[in-house]
């Protein structure tokens, strides 16, 4: 399970991330739902190691990796942008990052294979990103998310730049891996329909601290603050 405790950032004077304790259970499917620039993506990015703390502690397993390196906190991330390497085709964007880790190529070659079937892109492994709709290279970064074999996952808004009809389906795709590979999965989004539809847990975020938290249901039925109120089912 992940741990945060006591989590701080701040960018220069900017207060982001205030205080954040929050406890993330193995195995569950976990979204962080609140307006723009409120610390989403800022919290996702500190537990990959992309951003240091500036204060408290981030706990995976029971082990402190606070100072890890990311590489080593076998962690997958999915960004809303999907940051494939233009010039190289699906199955090259895959194996790039395995090819680092100097693995033999028969294994590298069942990875990528593997990832390919569980984004349902079979067929498409030769076509460079541009040449793929948006949903589809969006499926593409996602394999790339779970080609490492990562214990946990997070997706930073990864539906938001796809069309709606495509969305359900990714959403639906998104879920099933989670539960196949028995991820952890941390879920970033502003929209509420698809945190309600996603999720086991929501937490609720504002303004670089935790509002609620609790089932879909419960979040949505029982508002316990004003903020939580105004913004659920608020849909300007
Ligand atoms: P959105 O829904 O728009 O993606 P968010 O909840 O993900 O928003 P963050 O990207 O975490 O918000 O940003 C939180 C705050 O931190 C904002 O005030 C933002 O301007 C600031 N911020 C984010 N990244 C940086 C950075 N690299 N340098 C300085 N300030 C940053
Ligand atoms: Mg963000």
């Amino acid at each position: 399970y992940i741990e945060f405790k006591n989590i701080d950032k701040y960018y220069g004077d900017n207060h982001v991330l205030k205080g954040i304790n929050l406890e993330i259970k193995k195995g569950d499917f976990v979204t962080l739902l609140g307006p723009s620039g409120c610390g989403k993506s800022t919290l996702l990015r500190c537990l990959a190691g992309l951003e240091q703390i500036s204060g408290g502690q981030i706990f995976l397993d029971g082990e402190d990796i606070t100072y890890k390196d990311p590489k080593d906190r076998n962690i997958g991330m999915v960004f809303q942008q999907y940051s494939l390497f233009p010039n190289m085709t699906v199955e090259e964007n895959l194996s790039f990052g395995l090819k680092l880790q100097k693995l033999a190529s028969d294994e590298i070659n069942r990875r990528v294979r593997d990832a390919i079937d569980m984004v349902e892109l079979k067929g498409k492994e030769k076509e460079y990103p541009g040449n793929l709709s948006g949903g589809q290279q969006q499926r593409v970064a996602l394999a790339r998310g779970i080609v490492m074999q990562p214990k946990v996952l997070l997706l930073d808004e990864p539906l938001s730049a796809i069309d709606a009809k495509l969305r359900k389906s990714l959403q639906a795709s998104i879920r099933r891996i989670h539960k196949d590979l028995g991820l952890t999965s941390v879920f970033v989004t502003h929209d509420q329909d698809e945190a309600m539809v996603m999720s086991d847990v929501i937490h609720l975020f504002h303004d670089g601290v935790i509002e609620q938290s609790g089932s879909p249901v419960e979040v949505y039925t029982k508002p316990e603050t004003s903020f939580a109120a105004g913004f659920i089912g608020n849909y300007n």
